[in-house]
């Protein structure tokens, strides 16, 4: 009898991982050495608990407080929204001219390439957003002749969900298409997924970032203790190549509002090869007002940031509007525009 080679076709690590994501929150808990009386929950099933292990071994044990635990489990908080807080606070179905395509800001667009993340922020300002109706799936002709009669755009922002949930294979073949597209010279990422799993930076990965594009990848990362050395040792992969890596976070209370933690942040990152890009302020999207910080202490915080580090690691405070064409910084925003 002739054996056949035994074949294994052998799924990456960062799918492993996504696969063994935890979706439970009582096994979450457990994990964690928390019980039912340490701390409220609720289940969500519109917007689920979704988080790696790899994220949940950050989190300190016992501790109902902990930052990184706050992002992810969903409190009964998030049901006590007043009106001012939307489902569609960024009003973005407006600047949809094609399915999985916004073009709001003149000079780019955003991509929503896939419609799932490998984490579920609570804060979310997507929480609502209707991917399902929305995905281009892999119909990407409708973008693509889009792009081509718009010569004013000259950078992509592959958005999501998290477009490196893509996988390799699919990443390279929308990357060839675009790349004939001669006015795109800017290619852009916003992942929080080599935060969540690092093993995402493969090599393949490497491999399809090395093309014409000038890139930049934006991380998300609102703490500190989410980096570990594994973030740092992908950054250092993707920098060789050219690639410059900034991060995002969101300025959230109870989270990461007070000075001595941003701080921390900005030198943590800039530590693990990455520059401190934007500090959002918080979208009004209903479950999240329980994060809301007031305009006076953004201010404050802001000030004693400019003041403690050097000026390259403080992040650009920005706030989000509905009709503006780029983001507003703190400095220049009205009190009723800072709450919309
Ligand atoms: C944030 C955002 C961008 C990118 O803005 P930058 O200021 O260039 O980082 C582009 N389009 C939309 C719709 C955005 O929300
Ligand atoms: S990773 Fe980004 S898009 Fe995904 S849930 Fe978190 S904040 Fe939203």
């Amino acid at each position: 009898m002739i054996t056949q080679p035994l074949v294994l076709q052998q799924q990456p690590d960062w799918q492993q991982a996504l696969r063994q994501m935890i979706t439970d929150p009582t096994t979450l808990l457990q994990m964690l050495d928390l019980s039912e009386k340490d701390i409220a929950w609720q289940w969500d099933k519109q917007f689920p608990l979704r988080v790696s292990e790899s994220f949940v071994r950050r989190m300190r044990k016992a501790d109902p407080n902990d930052p990184l635990l706050r992002q992810v489990l969903s409190t009964p908080e998030e049901s006590h929204s007043s009106n001012k807080y939307s489902t569609d606070p960024l009003q973005e179905a407006r600047f949809n001219p094609v399915p999985g395509l916004l073009h709001k800001y003149p000079s780019r667009v955003l991509i929503t390439l896939t419609s799932s993340c490998a984490i579920h922020c609570r804060y979310c300002f997507r929480r609502h957003f209707p991917y399902k109706k929305n995905n281009p799936g892999r119909q990407w002709d409708a973008i693509f002749s889009y792009l081509e009669n718009q010569p004013d755009v000259f950078e992509v922002i592959l958005s999501g969900g998290d477009p490196l949930m893509a996988s390799d294979k699919t990443l390279s073949a929308f990357l060839q298409e675009l790349a004939k597209i001669r006015h795109i010279e800017l290619l852009r990422f916003h992942t929080r997924l080599p935060v969540v799993i690092p093993e995402r930076i493969t090599s393949t990965l490497l491999a399809t970032l090395d093309n014409r594009f000038h890139t930049t990848i934006v991380y998300h990362i609102n703490h500190a203790r989410e980096l570990i050395p594994q973030i740092a040792e992908g950054v250092a992969k993707i920098r060789k190549q050219g690639i410059q890596v900034l991060n995002q976070s969101v300025l959230l209370r109870d989270i990461n509002d007070n000075v001595e933690c941003l701080k921390n942040l900005s030198l943590a990152l800039f530590k693990s090869g990455i520059m401190p890009y934007y500090l959002h302020m918080l979208d009004k999207v209903a479950g999240s007002e329980h994060f809301e910080i007031s305009l006076a202490k953004a201010q404050h915080l802001q000030q004693a940031l400019r003041e403690s580090l050097p000026g390259y690691l403080v992040p650009k405070f920005v706030k989000e509007l509905p009709n503006a064409f780029c983001k507003i910084p703190l400095e220049t925003l009205t009190v009723s525009q800072f709450e919309s």
